[in-house]
């Protein structure tokens, strides 16, 4: 969407194989497969058992993995080919699992999807990226290392561990998958998702659940709500004049962008969870010289859609308050809120009960930044976002994971695919 207002106016080599199958498919015991998925009770208990057995016994497979895709650059936002090692490291993976991988070329890097199970059935949806906030060279410069019961490196924590327990889950379940499986890795979800995010509305949106592995709430909670967030450009046009010669010629920019500025202000409400970052400001060229041009970067952040359309209209409406200047607003990009959906309580609720059938006591809460789940959230669609495993570090250099979480989540994921 754009809010324009008008001038003068309105306003690896790849680790194929590292997580081999456990010695015992974990699903050997389980029920037949039936048409509709099965329901916490001693069914999903003897399932969970052996998942969270299966996931112990590749515990070793699991962090090679892991160490294996972090040694590898990706980073978001920047050129394709950066990424081409770490989706040949995917594809590799994916087609050791027996998936039909599908390639989606973007400008953004490749969107990867991959299908697994039975071709009929709503499938569960589980939605990855693989790209980091890292530049090329980091992962030669801050190699992976395994120490004190933890992964440490670049993207362990957002989000390749959350990539290798979906994986392991996958390998887990083995061929008897009761229904479709899809997973969708996307190249850009760091720098805002501008080109794959068709691709995850699309896939998304018939999903019988879609499972996100990003990061959790420390302790490992899952994620139920996400504010929105949007980007917007605000430039003021004026007309440049001699400072000291003839100022009154001139029409400022600058005091305009000021004055809007301060109207922009008065649109956060904190207490209501919105806020207003003004990130960036430019204009102007010299002291003496009236400027005619100035602009500003704003972050907009809100809980709700209502929220977040309220200072959409309110920016669209700004208007100049100088004769001759004019004020222009561009939204640029962002995610719609992820609110707590009816959906995703029953969804989260659900997961909950899983949990306890691993020992896991699951909880859940709202987080301030964004994922690709608030693309699907206000589709009606239930989002299990948080999955990952836990760690620290997100975006930073001390990133790690736990590796008895990583573990623990890989049987989880496998759990939810199979009995959400
Ligand atoms: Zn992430």
């Amino acid at each position: 969407m754009t809010a324009a207002a008008a001038s003068a106016g309105s306003a690896s080599a790849g680790p194929t194989g590292a997580g081999s199958a456990p010695a015992e498919p974990a699903t050997e015991s389980a029920p037949a497969a039936s048409t509709s998925p099965i329901v916490a009770g001693p069914d999903a208990a003897v399932l969970a058992h052996e998942l969270r057995a299966g996931a112990a016994a590749v515990r070793d497979e699991l962090v090679a993995l892991l160490l294996a895709l972090a040694r590898v650059d990706a980073p978001s936002g920047g050129e394709p080919d950066a990424l081409r090692h770490a989706e040949a490291q995917l594809v590799a993976e994916l087609l050791d699992l027996g998936a039909e991988v599908t390639r989606h070329a973007t400008g953004a890097g490749a969107v990867l999807e991959a299908t697994l199970g039975p071709a009929a059935g709503e499938p569960v949806l589980v939605l990855c990226h693989y790209d980091t906030v890292w530049p090329a060279g980091t992962a030669a410069a801050r190699p992976p290392r395994e120490r004190d019961g933890r992964v440490h490196g670049p993207g362990t924590y957002d989000m390749r561990g959350g990539i290798v327990a979906a994986l392991g889950a996958a390998r887990l379940l083995g061929p008897q998958l009761r229904r479709p499986l899809r997973f969708l890795f996307t190249p850009d979800e760091e720098t805002g998702s501008a080109a794959s995010r068709e691709l995850i509305v699309r896939f998304g949106s018939d999903a019988a659940a879609v499972l996100v592995t990003e990061p959790p709430l420390p302790g490992g909670a899952l994620k139920t709500a996400r504010k929105g967030w949007a980007t917007y450009r605000l430039e003021t046009a004026g007309r440049s004049a001699h400072a000291g010669i003839e100022p009154e010629r001139g029409i400022s920019a600058i005091e305009e962008l000021v004055d809007a500025l301060v109207a922009v202000r008065a649109l956060a409400d904190p207490a209501a969870g919105t806020t207003i970052n003004v990130g960036v400001i430019e204009g102007g060229c010299l002291p003496n010289v009236v400027p005619d041009h100035a602009a500003a970067t704003l972050d907009v952040r809100a809980r709700t859609a209502a929220e977040q359309e309220r200072v959409n209209r309110a920016l669209a409406a700004l208007a100049p308050v100088r004769a001759g200047a004019s004020v222009t607003v561009t939204h640029q990009h962002g995610r719609p809120p992820m609110e707590r959906t009816p959906q995703i309580a029953a969804a989260a609720t659900r997961a909950r009960e899983l949990a306890v059938l691993l020992d896991v006591s699951l909880g859940e809460g709202p987080v301030g930044g964004t994922s690709d789940a608030n693309f699907l959230a206000p589709l009606g669609v239930p989002v299990l976002d948080g999955l990952g495993p836990d760690g620290q570090g997100a975006h930073a250099e001390d990133e790690q994971v736990s590796i008895d979480s990583l573990v623990e989540r890989t049987a989880l994921i496998a759990l939810l695919i199979a009995a959400l």
